[in-house]
C-alpha cells in the first residue's frame, strides 16, 4: 500500500478530509466558460463527477513508479501533461454518423492532436510498426462489437475510429478522450515497452460504449463496474481475436505491456486479481479479490482501479464455468446486465442483473454457475442493497453540471 493511500484511509477513519489528496487526473474535469462541451482534467481529487474516465496506466501506478524511479522524468511528466489533456464529453454532439473508418494519425512527438496522416482506412501498411498495430487492432475492436452485437462503431452509429500514435515526450500513457485514442511512446528508461496493445485498445474504446450504453458513474462501486467493464470487453476481444477458449485464456489485462526486464504478466490479472506484476521499479499489483479485501479509499475516484478486481474475478470464474467462449453467453449476459444495472449500481444490483439477464436470455442453466461466482468474491446479488462500501463523501458526491455540446 503506498503512502497517499493509507493516508486517505486513516482520514476515512478519522471522519475528516484526507489531508493528502491523491492526485487522479483521470477523472476530474472543468467545463472551461465559453468553450461548451470541451472539458479540461483537473488533478484534484476532492471533486467527485460521474464523467467517463481514460487513460490506460491509472494515476496511482504513475505515481509509484515515479516514486521508485526518481531519476526517469517519464511517469511524472506524464501525470503532470495529463491534467492539459482536452476533453470531449461521450457522445460529442449527440453522436458522429460515419461508416466506422479507421484514421490513425502520428503526433510526431508531439502534443497537438490528431497529428499528421499515418494510416487511414484501406491504406497499405507503413514502416511504422506502432502506425500498423493501432490500425490492425482497431479494426478487432470493430469487427467485434459488429459481429458479437451487431454495434456500428462506438456510438452504435458508425462513428470513425481515430488514433494517434507517438504522442508527446515521456508520455507513458494511452487514453480516450471521448473522440479518440493516443499512445504514448515508451522511452529508453521506461519500464513499459508498448501501450498499442489490443486489449488496452478495447478496454479504453468500451469506456466510449458503457458511456453510451449505461452513463455509468465513475467513482465508489459504479466507477469499479465501469473499470471492470472495460476489462471484460477488452478481454474478450482479445479472445476472440485469438479463438480462446475460456478456460484456456490468461485473463491479463496489457500482457505484453512491460518490457523482459520487469516481473510482470500485465497490468490486471482478472482470475487472480493482485497477481500482475511485482517488481521494486513498478511496485506491487493492488487489486483485491474478494469483498473482504475491499478498498475503502477516497482516492482513485474511491478506488476504482482497485476494486474492479472482484467483478472482474466473477467474470472470469463464471465464464470458466460456464465453457466455451466467454464473449458468448457470459458476454451477451454482461452486455445487457450493464445497460440494466442502469448508471449507479452497486456491486450487488449488477450481480443482481446479470442473474435476471441470464434468465431472459434462456440461459437458466447458467444460474448457478452465476450464483457461485458472486458468491465466490463475496458479492450477494440484490436488487436493492446500495453500495455502503465506498465513502460516503466520494459515494454521495453529486454529479457536475456540465455543458454537452449538442
Ligand atoms: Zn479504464
Amino acid at each position: 500500500m503506498d503512502k497517499n493511500q493509507s493516508g486517505s484511509d486513516q482520514a476515512i477513519e478519522k471522519g475528516r478530509e484526507p489531508s493528502n489528496s491523491v492526485a487522479s487526473p483521470e477523472v476530474n474535469l472543468v467545463a472551461l466558460a465559453g468553450q461548451k462541451g470541451v472539458q479540461r482534467r483537473d488533478v484534484t481529487v476532492n471533486q467527485i463527477n460521474d464523467e467517463i474516465p481514460t487513460g490506460a496506466i491509472p494515476p496511482h501506478m504513475l505515481q509509484d513508479i515515479a516514486k521508485r524511479n526518481p531519476n526517469f522524468r517519464g511517469p511524472q511528466d506524464t501525470l503532470n501533461q495529463m491534467k492539459n489533456v482536452w476533453w470531449w464529453p461521450f457522445p460529442w454532439g449527440g453522436s458522429q454518423p460515419g461508416k466506422s473508418e479507421r484514421e490513425v494519425y502520428d503526433a510526431n512527438a508531439k502534443t497537438s492532436l490528431p497529428g499528421t496522416k499515418a494510416r487511414f482506412e484501406g491504406d497499405p501498411a507503413t514502416t511504422d510498426d506502432e502506425t500498423n498495430k493501432a490500425y490492425d487492432y482497431t479494426g478487432k475492436v470493430r469487427e467485434f462489437y459488429k459481429d458479437v452485437f451487431n454495434r456500428n462503431s462506438i456510438d452504435g452509429n458508425g462513428m470513425k475510429f481515430t488514433s494517434t500514435v507517438n504522442y508527446g515526450q515521456n508520455y507513458e500513457n494511452a487514453f480516450w478522450n471521448g473522440k479518440q485514442m493516443t499512445y504514448g511512446r515508451p522511452g529508453a528508461d521506461s519500464p513499459f515497452k508498448t501501450f498499442v496493445l489490443l486489449d488496452v485498445i478495447g478496454h479504453e474504446i468500451t469506456h466510449g460504449v458503457t458511456e453510451k450504453e449505461s452513463g455509468t458513474r465513475y467513482y465508489g462501486q459504479s466507477g469499479a463496474l465501469n473499470e471492470s467493464y472495460s476489462d471484460v470487453f477488452g478481454e474478450l476481444i482479445e479472445q476472440r481475436a485469438n479463438n480462446t477458449l475460456a478456460k484456456d485464456a490468461d485473463w491479463v489485462i496489457g500482457n505484453g505491456i512491460w518490457k523482459d526486464t520487469i516481473n510482470g504478466r500485465g497490468l490486471r490479472d482478472m482470475l487472480n486479481p493482485g497477481t500482475a506484476y511485482d517488481d521494486p521499479k513498478v511496485g506491487k499489483d493492488q487489486q483485491p479479490a474478494h469483498m473482504k479485501d475491499y478498498k475503502k479509499m477516497y482516492g482513485d475516484n474511491g478506488g476504482v482501479h482497485y476494486n474492479s478486481g472482484i467483478p472482474n474475478r466473477a467474470f472470469a470464474l463464471f465464464a470458466i464455468a460456464a465453457g466455451g467462449h466467454a464473449w458468448e453467453k457470459p458476454g451477451q449476459i454482461w452486455f445487457a446486465a450493464r445497460k440494466a444495472a442502469g448508471s449507479n449500481p452497486s456491486f450487488a444490483q449488477f450481480a443482481h442483473h446479470t442473474i435476471e439477464e441470464a434468465k431472459k436470455q434462456g440461459h437458466t442453466t447458467l444460474v448457478a454457475d452465476l450464483q457461485k461466482a458472486w458468491a465466490d468474491v463475496g458479492v450477494t446479488p440484490s436488487a436493492t442493497a446500495k453500495d455502503t462500501d465506498t465513502p460516503a463523501r466520494i459515494r454521495v458526491a453529486p454529479p457536475r453540471k456540465i455543458n454537452k455540446a449538442g
